[in-house]
């Protein structure tokens, strides 16, 4: 395979026999992948350019920059500030005011965020260290989690927001990208604050406990605390970033990453001013009447390993993984939530056959759909004309009725009022008779 240059796209020491030898192939594969497509796996002898792709990457990052945010968790006094000092070698924090006995406490944890644009070697970075003032400082610490985690929400849903906008060229990324949890050091094991607190944001963020002032335990102390943590961090499955593998690491980079993860949670000392040590020597650390304790010394503290996991070698990891996993389970969990669905089909491989098979039956099902429905709908409305029939039906029934009933009460009336004139007409006869004969006695 060619190798890339280092100095310009066409590099020098490319002949242009080699050049015009770019398009023989040395060997072919023909693989077949699950899909039923073929993937021509060739071996090109000479030089095309492609090569030099991790280049070009190179100096677009240099041109565009860096972002890397990150927060830190912990209660006041553990040297948070320090250490964000350390980590990248400047005071980021500006000096504090003395506070007075009687200044007022603030009652929650605050949020606060100062960015910083360091550059090294002309590579530029923009810091945002986001700090959380009053963590853990009150007699009661039950919502101190809240805050954190609302936080950190607040940013995914600012970004979900910026990707869903028509433009999207200049989507700033403010999602936290770790959180450098620090934990007390008491030589105990866990605080119920900081299992609480560590269980809410594990799934939201890369987590990177250290004990904090670790300069205070002796070695064994430090080793029985990192084992009693650890336990405690298994036993409440409470996930912490790991340094990914790939298969092109070397044996070195596999062993590196081994031997970071071994050394979680990472034992800490800040100190962002030099010392002189007993030998002469000027190194950052802290000073003591039995010695220095070497900040920048493997032998003394876990610093370089976590420089290692959270600037120097695994920044992008940290990044990619807040990406590609973290904000893509808090998006889908979002707009499940709000009831749009992932069209799993559009993952699918497209067989045109199939398709077509796919789209009749559906087509069929929907005329059947239709059709029952239609005939649902006819059969409806004949029930309806027919109860309605049924009702006008019943309606002329009753009417006949009562006519039939008030003509018979009619006749009954008249047959009655008959009856009576009758029997008057038969009394006033014999009426008449009588006085008739009366008279002709009477002449
Ligand atoms: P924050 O409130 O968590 O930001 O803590 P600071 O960074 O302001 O540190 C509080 C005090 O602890 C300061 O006096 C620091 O000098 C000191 N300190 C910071 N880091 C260490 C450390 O690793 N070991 C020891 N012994 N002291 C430290």
């Amino acid at each position: 395979m060619a190798t890339p240059s280092e100095s310009s796209d066409s590099p020098s020491n490319q002949k242009p026999e080699s050049r015009d030898a770019s398009i023989l192939i040395d060997t072919v594969d023909v693989l077949q992948n699950g899909s039923g497509t073929n993937v021509v796996r060739r071996k090109l002898t000479g030089f095309v350019g492609f090569s030099n792709l991790p280049i070009q990457w190179h100096r677009k990052s240099i041109q565009s920059g860096f972002n890397f945010n990150v927060m830190v968790v912990g209660e006041s006094g553990l040297g948070k500030s320090t250490l964000v000092s350390t980590l990248f070698n400047m005071p980021l924090y500006p000096p504090r005011s003395e506070k007075r006995p009687s200044a007022e406490i603030p009652k929650t944890v605050a949020i606060q965020s100062i960015s910083a644009d360091l550059e090294e070697r002309g590579v530029k970075l923009r810091l945002t260290v986001v700090d959380t003032p009053g963590f853990g400082d009150f007699v009661n610490n039950e919502d101190a989690w809240r805050p954190i985690v609302e936080n950190i929400e607040q940013r995914f849903d600012a970004y979900l927001e910026a990707e869903n906008k028509a433009n999207r060229a200049n989507i700033v990324d403010n999602r936290i990208h770790a959180v450098i949890y620090f934990i007390a050091p008491t030589g105990h094991s866990l605080k119920p604050l900081d299992i609480e607190v560590m269980t809410k944001l594990h799934n939201k963020v890369n987590l990177i406990p250290v004990i904090a002032k670790s300069d205070i335990l002796t070695d064994e102390e430090i080793v029985a605390f990192k084992a009693r943590i650890r336990a405690d961090l298994d036993h409440h499955k409470i996930n912490l970033f790991e340094t990914p593998r790939y298969e092109v690491d070397s044996d070195e980079t596999m062993e590196e990453k081994t031997t970071i993860i071994s050394k979680i949670p990472f034992a800490i000392v800040g100190a962002t001013s030099e010392v002189t040590t007993p030998d002469g020597r000027v190194v950052r650390g802290r000073k003591y009447p039995w010695g220095v304790v070497e900040v920048d010394n493997e032998d003394h503290c876990d610093f370089l390993k976590l420089r290692a996991m959270l600037v120097k070698n695994y920044m992008e990891e940290l990044k990619e993984y807040t990406n590609e996993v973290l904000y893509e389970n808090y998006r889908s969990a979002k707009l499940m939530a709000m009831g749009v669905s992932q069209d799993q089909s559009v993952f699918k491989e497209v067989n045109p056959a199939l398709k077509q098979e796919e789209e009749r039956a559906l087509h069929q099902a929907k005329l059947l759909k239709m059709e029952a429905e239609m005939r649902m709908v006819f059969q409806q409305k004949v029930a309806e004309k027919e109860q309605r029939l049924k009702q006008s039906e019943d309606e002329l029934f009753a009417r006949h009725r009562e006519m039939k009933e008030s003509l018979d009460k009619q006749r009954r009336d008249l047959e009655a009022k008959k009856a009576q004139i009758e029997s008057g007409r038969i009394y006033m006869s014999t009426e008449e008779k009588s006085r008739k004969k009366g008279f002709s006695l009477r002449s």
